[in-house]
């Protein structure tokens, strides 16, 4: 919940930046109604009823510049609001996300048999001819040198 010294703080943060879009809003204003005056001094010097149509040829940066310094000061005041709002959230334990357990290892992965590349010789455990026990992969028999591999 924010407390009375926060929303005071946000109160004022808004004061201040609205003072300051204010300000803009207000030397766009003099911008428009100085420019022309600075550009033909003369003009306006002589002609006194002139500074009526600049009043109004200038109306366009009047309304800029009102605009800005209300829009600025609504702005800002939802600026500070949100970011007031998202750190009162944030600071609320149940919006924080909980933290995240490690991944519990996968159970291990039982290791592909390995492709028999010559299944007759790995399939033959013994000669088929003199009946002796043949190492594995063997391609002829140790003991009677029969080819154990179908040709
Ligand atoms: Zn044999």
């Amino acid at each position: 919940m924010p407390t009375w010294t926060r929303s005071f703080v946000l109160a004022l943060k808004t004061i201040i930046f609205g003072i300051l879009w204010g300000i803009v809003g207000i030397v766009i204003i003099v911008i428009g109604l100085l420019l022309p005056m600075m550009t033909n001094p003369q003009y306006y010097m002589n002609n006194p009823n002139a500074i009526v149509g600049l009043m109004f040829g200038s109306l366009i940066f009047v309304i800029i510049g009102s605009v800005i310094a209300a829009l600025g000061f609504y702005a800002s005041l939802i600026k500070f609001t949100i970011e007031e709002t998202i750190k009162e959230l944030t600071g609320i334990p149940q919006y924080t996300p909980p933290p995240v357990r490690p991944a519990p290892p996968p159970p291990p992965t039982v290791a592909p048999a390995k492709p028999i590349v010559k299944t007759e010789v790995a399939v033959l455990q013994y000669c088929p001819d003199c009946g002796a026990r043949l190492p594995p992969g063997a391609i002829f028999c140790p003991n009677c040198g029969k080819k154990l591999e179908k040709s």
